[in-house]
């Protein structure tokens, strides 16, 4: 059996916000003062009702920081998102813009490696040749 430890609080806060601020006024008012007048059979549902009008600040409440809560994560997350996108290139320029900006495959962006051309004018020469040839036939010239 899945382990579930998610209340209904989490559950509302994957909603948007807006969606639960409107869900708490739905349950506020039905609480407040369309349960109270269902007449239920049952004695357990009768007394809830009777007791709804003063639980119906309460659970809205809840919701209303359900609402806040989600509006928060998104917000959060957005942000962490952005944050770590920007560590992410950060680090790249470091890794590979130190060693290799000049060893990458222009197309493709792989490992260049230096070859030696083996026919054409330009036999005997040295260039750099993408690591993924043949597929990639990525090259550039080699100046030393
Ligand atoms: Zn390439």
């Amino acid at each position: 059996m899945a382990k579930r430890n998610d209340s209904i609080l989490d559950d509302l806060a994957l909603y948007p916000w807006w969606v639960n601020v409107i869900l708490a006024v739905i349950v506020y008012l039905s609480m407040r003062y369309w349960i109270p007048t269902i007449q239920f059979q049952n004695t357990f549902y009768a007394g809830m009702a009777k007791i709804a009008p003063v639980l119906a600040p309460f659970i809205a409440g809840m919701i209303l920081v359900a609402a806040a809560v989600s509006a928060f994560d998104s917000g959060r997350k957005g942000q962490l998102l952005k944050k770590q996108k920007g560590i992410g290139n950060y680090l790249n320029s470091i890794i590979y813009g130190a060693k290799a900006s000049d060893n990458i495959c222009p197309l493709c962006g792989g490992e260049m490696v230096l070859r030696t051309a083996r026919k054409g004018p330009k036999a005997g020469e040295k260039f750099w040749g993408c690591s993924a040839f043949p597929k990639c036939r990525g090259k550039k010239p080699h100046y030393v």
